[in-house]
């Protein structure tokens, strides 16, 4: 499998995804936003884009569907409950089903309802899985729930799905948000010896060339994987008295997501 992130340096700080085929070339282009980008890139690489995937259905993920078919006749793949909203869908996606680039490479969809209802996050089937993780994670941080969403359903796909992936499993989401997210971390948990220096390296590289991050990883300083954390329960009972004294890490995650949408 080869995969290809797309820095778009848009306001929205998309990042862009490609997944193609070593024997073939074709190519699969993932929420293509600044789908001049992905073309440019596939054309340089020798690839053909003959499927589009959306992880979900805001138009800063499926705003670029239209330009891509018109330029290639890719076929548009999303996930069956969001493609009435996002229109153009040649094939609806279920928890489970197998997306093929080419003969070779099989990408399997999970269900990750949280940031909307209708949202897939794509698990490759290699030695060390690729996580396409949408606007569900994101280093260091999750999705918010404002338009469509739900962070009970988040706080279930995060406990239930993502954490029990394989610990090796790479991160790849949908924006780049990493210096705001770990700015949260240390502030909820300022005792967090992975955030701080990974903040400088952060605030000093080019997105384009940011380092691909570990799940393992995320879980050292990704204040939603840390719902247990003595320090991140110590700060929030300091901001909301009423907590007990060992909360439960689904209350703990619903409180974080509260502070974080106002912080
Ligand atoms: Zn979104
Ligand atoms: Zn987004």
């Amino acid at each position: 499998m080869l995969l290809e992130r797309i820095w778009s340096a848009n306001k929205w700080r998309n990042f862009h995804y490609l997944i193609a085929s070593p024997r073939t070339g074709e190519a699969l282009a993932i929420d293509p936003l600044e789908w001049r980008l992905c073309l440019d890139l596939a054309r340089r690489k020798g690839w053909q884009i003959t499927q589009i995937l959306n992880t979900h259905e805001h138009l800063d993920h499926t705003g670029g569907n239209a330009g891509l078919v018109r330029a290639t006749g890719a076929k548009v793949l999303a996930h069956a409950g969001a493609a009435s909203r996002i229109g153009g869908v040649d094939r609806g996606l279920a928890r489970g089903d197998v997306v093929k680039v080419g003969p070779d490479v099989e990408i399997e969809c999970l269900d990750t309802p949280g940031h909307t209802l209708a949202h897939i996050c794509l698990l490759s089937h290699t030695e060390q899985p690729a996580l396409i993780s949408g606007d569900t994670l994101f280093n260091a941080g999750a999705g918010n729930c404002h338009n469509g969403g739900d962070p009970e359903r988040l706080y279930q796909t995060f406990v239930e799905q993502l954490a029990r992936l394989p610990e090796t499993t790479q991160v790849y989401p949908g924006h780049e948000y990493l210096a705001r997210n770990l700015e949260f971390t240390l502030d909820r948990e300022p005792d967090n010896r992975a955030a701080a220096p990974l903040l400088d390296e952060a605030r000093r590289q080019d997105p384009a060339s940011a380092r691909v991050l570990t799940l393992a990883e995320e879980k050292q300083f990704n204040t939603f994987f840390r719902l247990t954390s003595p320090s991140v329960i110590a700060r929030l009972r300091a901001a909301f008295p009423e907590l007990e004294a060992q909360p439960e890490p689904r209350t703990v995650f619903l409180k974080l997501r509260e502070l974080r949408n106002r912080w």
